[in-house]
Parts: structure tokens; sequence; C-alpha cells
């Protein structure tokens, strides 16, 4: 039986798990396949990437996991890394707030706090926005439907300080866009389900059932960085069909109902195709194949980013600040985003004598960091964290990391924008499907969940009906 040759274009966690799946469903079926993948870069993981920096392995990219689906242990399981799993020290964070850092309240769900008259919410609101944000079970709020802007619904509901305070720094620090541009059902679907409970919002929020007891869902990473999930997702495949350093640069009808790829390679032809990549390449390679799925792809907007990350002295500070880091919420002139107390929220990176942070700037509509160089970067990096921190002494290193594109920005109108784009590849008269952040979720493990849902659509498109593996049937993910 010749096998069936099928590509997967992106070697990010989303095209990894897609290939996998493609493995795994040849596997299951009987039906011989090689799986080839694609990849511009010199590795695999995309944003997804560890480095050694001052002798430590450290995430520069995504650097936490949030697990909410069991398969996904059983995943990570499954890929021999149960020792490698790590959860957090802590995950109490604080907002840096008229010039200090405030613990985050217990009971905010997405940064709507449930009870607004707690005293660490006053600190955050003052008195005047936690009465605003507590009257609304009272008020006759706007009401909102699933593809409305987050940010007009929750000022109306909560008021402004709720959201500029509260909401827009944790919004930032997921998704490094602002509550008002950004999809009610796409990135807080939990908000419409409280809704659906309740006509107020937060009596709503209050009557969510609370996580299952003994549930293994939660924060984690790997010791050795989150890129060895990667590494081990391209393990199972076959060392000569991951073709690293290779970017596509074309997709065509080839002959009798094959896809042409093209590479620095050359051209091969394919059975099938997984596009995983981020909006922007997915378009460019659609262009002459689909030029209305490529113009709808187009209109997906990223936001950019960089990490910076630094390593102190411990004696830079007088006392380390508590927690596992700190957001920032909008201002003019802000530089730093968020910033993490690496080996505070990682006890393995702890080290004696060592102050381990990383700390974001830019995001939505904030290029700058991409702008400067290095050295500008950390410098100013290093100057508001001092203000921050109280920070007494230089950086023993610095790891920049640029990140563009960074997140995709689910703008108001995704969910119908995504919709348009499903049905576009499902009426495709070619075997081609996409993954990938850009439409189900940024989190690494809605990433996973989309590349493995996409390879069974593939396969299913191609008439090898498999078994399906439960993970890919699932409905949206979000991080
Ligand atoms: C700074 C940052 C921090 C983050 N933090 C977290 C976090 O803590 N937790 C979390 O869950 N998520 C986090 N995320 C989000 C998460 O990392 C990403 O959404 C996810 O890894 C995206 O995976 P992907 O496979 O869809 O895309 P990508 O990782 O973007 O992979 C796409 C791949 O396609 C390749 N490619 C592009 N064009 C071509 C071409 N023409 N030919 C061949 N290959 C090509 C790229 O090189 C890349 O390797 C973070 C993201 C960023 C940027």
């Amino acid at each position: 039986m010749t096998p069936l040759r099928l590509a997967v274009v992106g070697a990010g966690v989303s095209g990894l798990s897609a290939a996998r799946e493609l493995v795994r469903a040849s596997r299951e079926a009987g039906i011989p396949a090689r799986v080839t993948v694609f990849e511009a870069e010199d590795r695999v993981g995309g944003r997804v990437l560890s480095a050694d920096v001052r002798g430590q392995r450290i995430d520069l990219g995504a650097e936490s996991m949030l697990v909410r689906d069991p398969s996904t242990l059983e995943t990570l399981s499954s890929l021999g890394l149960d020792e490698e799993l790590v959860r957090p020290g802590t995950t109490s964070a604080s907002i840096w707030s008229a010039r200090r850092l405030v613990p985050i309240p217990k009971g905010t769900s997405l940064g709507v706090p449930l009870h607004p008259l707690q005293p660490e919410v006053v600190r955050l609101l003052g008195p005047r926005g936690s009465l605003r944000a507590s009257l609304e079970p009272w008020l006759r709020g706007p009401t909102v439907t699933a593809d409305d802007p987050l940010g007009p619904f929750l000022v109306g509901r909560l008021g402004r300080l709720a959201v500029s305070r509260l909401v827009d720094p944790l919004l930032g620090g997921v998704y490094a866009g602002p509550a008002e541009l950004l999809s009610v059902g796409a990135v807080a679907p939990h908000l419409l389900a409280a809704l659906g409970r309740d006509r107020s919002l937060l009596r709503g929020l209050r009557q969510q059932p609370p996580p299952t007891p003994g549930a293994v869902t939660g924060f984690v990473s790997l010791r050795s960085g989150l890129q060895t999930l990667a590494e081990k997702l391209a393990d199972g495949l076959d060392p000569s069909a991951l073709r690293l350093r290779t970017p596509v640069t074309g997709a065509w009808p080839g002959r009798s109902g094959l896809m042409r790829v093209e590479s620095g390679g050359g051209s091969e032809e394919f059975d099938g195709l997984v596009l995983a990549l981020p909006a922007p390449p997915a378009a460019q390679l659609l262009e002459g194949l689909a030029p209305e799925l490529s113009r709808e792809l187009r209109r997906q907007r990223y936001s950019n980013v960089a990490t910076v990350t630094l390593v102190y002295p411990e004696s830079a500070v007088r006392r380390r600040p508590p927690g596992s880091g700190f957001l920032v919420p909008r201002f003019p002139g802000r530089v730093v985003t968020a910033c993490t107390f690496m080996d505070q929220k990682w006890p393995h990176l702890r080290k004696p004598g060592i102050l381990l942070l990383r700390a974001s700037a830019g995001g939505h509509g904030d290029d700058w960091p991409l702008e400067v160089d290095d050295a500008t970067l950390v410098t100013s990096v290093h100057t508001h964290l001092r203000r921050h921190l109280g920070l007494r002494l230089v950086p023993l290193e610095a790891r920049v990391q640029r990140w563009a594109p960074a997140l995709p920005q689910y703008r108001a109108g995704h969910l119908a924008w995504r919709d348009s784009v499903d049905a576009q590849v499902a009426a495709l008269p070619y075997p081609v499907v996409l993954a990938g952040a850009a439409y189900r979720g940024v989190g690494m493990e809605a990433c996973m969940r989309d590349g493995v849902r996409a390879a069974q659509a593939l396969w299913q498109r191609l008439g090898t009906a498999a078994p399906l593996n439960s993970r890919g049937q699932e409905g949206d993910g979000h991080p």
C-alpha cells in the first residue's frame, strides 16, 4: 500500500500536535502515512522557547501551561514527562497601583471582583470604584451578545475603574490586548454563562460551581522548560520527515487532487496539508489557492511582545517581593506590562544569591520594544523595575526575546470571523485544514487541542475514517 503523504506546516505546539495525531490515526487505522513537518526556524516550539540564561533553562515565550483538561496531563505523561512536571510555588500575583504592589484580591474572575467591597478590592479601585462595582446587582446594566466587545459591557456593569485597574491588566497578561477590543465570547465565555444563571453578572459569577474536588487542573511547567514538550512531540516523528530551516513559500493544487508544497527544499506533492501557522503566513500561503480565505485570514490582528529575562544578585532587593509577579495597568509611558518573579513562581529555578525576573513589554498597539535595540530595551525595563521593586543593583545578565507576531487579538467579532474561516476551509476543493492560536484559544493547551482537531478533520476529509481520539472532539478551548 502506498503510504499517504501528509504535510504539516509549522512546528509550534499546534503543528506538532497535529502531526502526532496524524501518525496516531494512521497507526490505529492501519493505513500507512508519512507525515512531513516543515518549519521555518532551526528548532521546534514556535512561541515556546527555552534557553540557557546564566546556567538555567528559562522559558522566553510561554512559561506556564494552564491545564483544564485532564487528558492534557495524560498526553504529557504519554510523552514521558511525568518526572519533568512542576507546579508553581505560588500563583498569587499583584497589580502595580498608586506606586505600590497590591495583591490581586481573592475571588476575582478574570479581574471581575466578585465581592467589590472587600478591603483588597477597595485598595485597588478606591472607595468610589468599589462602591460603583458593588451596585451592579441593582443597576440596569448593558446586555451583551457573545461577540460584543468586553470593555463597554463591563464598564457599563461595574464602572470604569474596575475595568482599567483589574480586568484590563489581567486580560493584558493573557492576550496582550485591551478589554475594549476583545470579544466577550472568545476571551471570557464564563461571563456569558454567569449571565445565563442570573440577570446580575456578580450574582451569576458567585453561583459558579466550585472546581471538582481533586481535579488535576491548574498551572504546570516543565523542569527543563516548556520547549521540552515540543521536542517530545517531535520525537514521535520520523527524524527525516522533520524539515527544520525549511520555510514553505507556496501551496498549490498538484496532480489528481494532490497538493503541491513549495519550500527551500523544492516542490513536493502531498495528499493533505495542515497549515499550523499564525494567520499572516497562512494567508500568504493561501493567496493563490484560496484568495477569499486569504483575505479573511489577513483580518486577524496580532500584538507584538518582548520578554526581558533579568538575573540580579539577590542583594539587589532589601526583601524579596511576595508572590509570583505583578501586572501593570495601562498608562501613558508604561514600559513594563508584567513581571514574573521566575524563581518564586517556579521553585526549581531558585538559586542561592540570585533573583530571577522576567518582564514583558509591548502589547496591543505598542510596538516600541521592537523598534529599540537590546541595550535600550534592557535599560528601560531595568529602570522601571527599579522603581517598582526598589532594585539597588544592575542586572548580572539580561536576555531579550522579541515576539512578532506574538498573540492573536480575539477582537469583537472573532467568533463570527472564525465561523467564516471554518466554513471557507470546509468548502475548499483542496485537502487543506488550518490550526493554531489564531482560532480557538491562544493558550498552549487550546493550541494542542486545535492541532488534534485539525488533524482529525483532515483525516476524515481524506476519507480515512479512524477511531477518533477524544481530545479533538471538544469544543472551543480558551487559555
Ligand atoms: C511572550 C509569550 C508568552 C506566552 N505565554 C504563554 C503562557 O504562559 N501559557 C500559555 O499557555 N500560552 C502562552 N503564550 C501563547 C502560546 O505560547 C502560543 O499561543 C502558542 O505556543 C502558539 O502555538 P502555535 O503552534 O499555534 O503557533 P506558533 O508557536 O507561532 O508556531 C507556528 C510555527 O510556524 C512556523 N512558520 C511560520 N511561517 C512558516 C512557513 N512559511 N513555513 C514553515 N514554518 C513556518 C513558525 O516558525 C513557528 O514555529 C505566550 C505567547 C507569547 C508570545
